[in-house]
């Protein structure tokens, strides 16, 4: 058990999982978990939730996730700690524990997941192997492709799998967050088409309030919020866009963090640690001045 679902379990009786996702790994003890059911804050929303280091290489997202959790459980801050009462969190800080570790040992680009993909190829990308529009817009079915192969299924890989039948199985789902890095830009659904979402102008109100609470922290302008389609380019077969598409989630956002070459310093993880959390922050305050909760 790490240490947060261990703090999780002896000193806090807030709803969280903290969850090293997958069931399948051959060395790592993947699924620890906190669950209290009495309810924490008693949150009326079964809650939020988020996945992050769904791409490997993207070391930044599972630190400001694991900050951000720390942040909730320990802020003498009023704004946070009304957050953290109010809903139900799910966090997952790193969805690809067998990318993320070979991303550490062996090769710093990884992006994908590390199943057999082919004779001498391993790996999908995670990001392109969920069950709405699958391949229809940048990824590959090549399976030695680097980057974004789509798995030979939607839903081939058991990252993906799992983490979708556990999102599936949570009732009332007010928000769904994914972080990632680095292009510094707020994305809305969908991230493959330029149509718009029928609640599309209060994600962009609520994204911007989102932005203005980050930037305050360190004065880092973001991109968007937008679509990724019309921001960055279209992908089909991820995580935002089948959430919002198969569960009608409202709130659906993906955050791509700073760094250089998925490259961040360490010693200032909390840079971004603090501009995630007042991100976050932001965001459900201009979601709760729209009615959303
Ligand atoms: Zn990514």
């Amino acid at each position: 058990m790490n240490k947060y679902g261990l703090a999780c379990f002896l000193a806090y009786r807030l709803l969280l999982l903290v969850f090293a996702n997958g069931s399948g790994s051959k060395d790592r003890d993947v699924g620890d978990e906190c669950d209290d059911d009495d309810g924490g804050g008693g949150g009326d929303h079964d809650g939020d939730e988020g996945d992050e280091g769904i791409h490997a290489r993207e070391w930044i997202t599972p630190a400001t996730t694991t900050y951000f959790i720390n942040q909730l459980l320990t802020s003498q801050d009023a704004n946070i700690t009304r957050l953290r009462d109010r809903f139900d969190w799910r966090i997952f800080p790193t969805v690809n524990p067998d990318g993320y570790t070979y991303s550490f040992n062996r090769d710093r680009m990884w992006r994908k997941t590390r199943s057999r993909s082919s004779m001498f190829c391993y790996g999908a990308d995670p990001n392109r192997n969920w069950d709405y529009n699958w391949l229809k817009h940048g990824a590959t079915s090549n399976p030695c492709d680097y980057q974004t192969y789509g798995g030979p299924k939607p839903f081939s890989e058991k990252e993906t799998r799992s983490l979708s039948a556990y999102i599936s199985s949570l009732e009332n789902l007010l928000a769904y967050i994914a972080f990632h890095s680095d292009a510094q830009m707020l994305l809305t659904p969908y991230s493959d088409s330029v149509e718009h979402v029928d609640n599309y102008n209060d994600l962009i109100r609520i994204g911007k309030t989102s932005l203005e609470y980050g930037e305050r922290v360190n004065g880092e302008k973001y991109d968007g919020p937008g679509t990724a389609a019309e921001l960055l380019y279209k992908a089909s077969g991820g995580s935002m866009d089948w959430v919002r598409n198969k569960l009608g989630t409202p709130i659906a956002y993906t955050y791509e963090l700073r760094g250089t070459y998925f490259h961040w310093p360490p010693n200032r993880i909390h840079e971004q640690g603090d501009e995630v959390t007042q991100m976050l922050l932001g965001l459900f305050t201009e979601a709760e001045q729209l009615g959303y909760f």
